[in-house]
């Protein structure tokens, strides 16, 4: 018996040395160690042995069985490292068969979108771009647009106060006095930013954006203001837009306007959305107080001039016919993808 188990041994070290697939290693498991292999049926043999012999022969099969058990795990460490390199070089490099990945591109916010489109509008009609800060003092934002400090017309917007007489603007109006200081008539220019104010429903943000605009020369008037909003309107919401004028108040332009569209859901029979007016206010518009042009020493008596603002969130809303202006800045992409 102990011959057979050398030469088994030896059988056994040939084929492991062979052994190259996971395969191979399996037949060779059960070959040495399955319930119908060499080793447990050796083992069965012991018990017609003699006692001497089947403690020699004993502990001859079990060093086997060891070293059989070593080996093989051996091998199958070997294989499976080889294996994973062989996948990772060959496989995973490339494989036609796999989905491709979608590119997602980014896209324009629809609020970034309408103030291009504004801005475009207006530079082709010779305004530049000027920019304002955000936090601004209580003179720019109020005083020098003939707002004083005891003015009723402060209450037409609700100021967020940060200390020492400065607010985060209410408007993108103070721009103008910014540049009229830096710059001497004739100008044109529109100022787009963010403003702020508090004030949060359907369709108010505590921040929103607006542009404002301003055009100093001699001889401006009124039918200049009416002749570029309606350049303006027409662009945006299209050639048959009806658009009137009607009178209202801003302390820093004198006379005053609030301008409308005919309501674009409605088509100015009237409905929810214009209140059955058939027609929706869409900006604001005048011709320069003559008390904010000595703010920044310009004579009123030689220039003249119109400013107008406006909010893009409502421009969005009504040209794009949504009812909320939250929805805006929730960043929610399945809204922002309709763009
Ligand atoms: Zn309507």
């Amino acid at each position: 018996m102990i011959a057979d188990i050398e030469q088994k041994q030896a059988a056994f070290a040939a084929a492991a040395g062979q052994a190259a697939t996971p395969d191979q290693l399996k037949t060779l498991r059960s070959e040495y160690l399955g319930k119908k292999g060499f080793i447990p049926q050796a083992m069965k043999r012991l018990r017609e042995l003699s006692p001497d012999e089947k403690r020699a022969c004993g502990k001859l099969i079990n060093d086997f069985k060891n070293q059989v058990e070593n080996r093989l795990e051996e091998l199958t460490q070997t294989l499976q490292a080889a294996g994973g390199k062989a996948e990772g070089k060959g496989k995973s490099a490339f494989d036609p068969t796999l989905p491709g990945r979608k590119e997602t591109p980014g896209a324009l916010h629809p609020v970034t979108q309408i103030m291009d489109e504004i801005i475009s509008i207006f530079f082709s009609l010779g305004f530049d771009v000027e920019e304002g800060p955000e936090i601004e003092s209580d003179y720019y934002n109020f005083e020098a647009l003939n707002i004083p400090a005891d003015h009723p017309a402060r209450d037409m917007q609700d100021t967020f106060y940060i200390e020492d007489a400065r607010v985060l603007r209410t408007h993108t109006s103070p721009v103008q006095i910014r540049v009229m200081e830096k710059q001497k008539p004739p100008l044109r220019i529109i100022a787009p930013g963010r403003v702020y104010r508090s004030d949060s429903d359907l369709t108010h943000t505590p921040m929103f954006h607006q542009i404002e605009g301003l055009m100093v020369d001699k001889d401006v008037s009124f039918a200049h203001l009416k002749g570029i909003m309606d350049i303006f309107l027409h662009e945006v919401f299209g050639k048959k837009t009806k658009i009137r004028f009607r009178p209202s108040f801003f302390p820093f332009t004198c006379p005053s306007a609030e301008v409308d569209i005919q309501c674009v859901m409605c088509s100015g029979k009237g409905c929810r959305v214009c209140s059955q007016s058939g027609w929706l206010e869409i900006l604001g518009a005048g011709m320069v107080d003559p008390a904010v042009f000595q703010h920044v020493d310009y004579d009123p008596d030689e220039w003249t001039g119109l400013a107008f603002g406006l909010g893009i969130e409502r421009i969005a809303m009504l040209k794009y016919g949504v009812n909320d202006i939250r929805l805006f800045f929730e960043n929610d992409l399945r809204f922002l993808r309709q763009f």
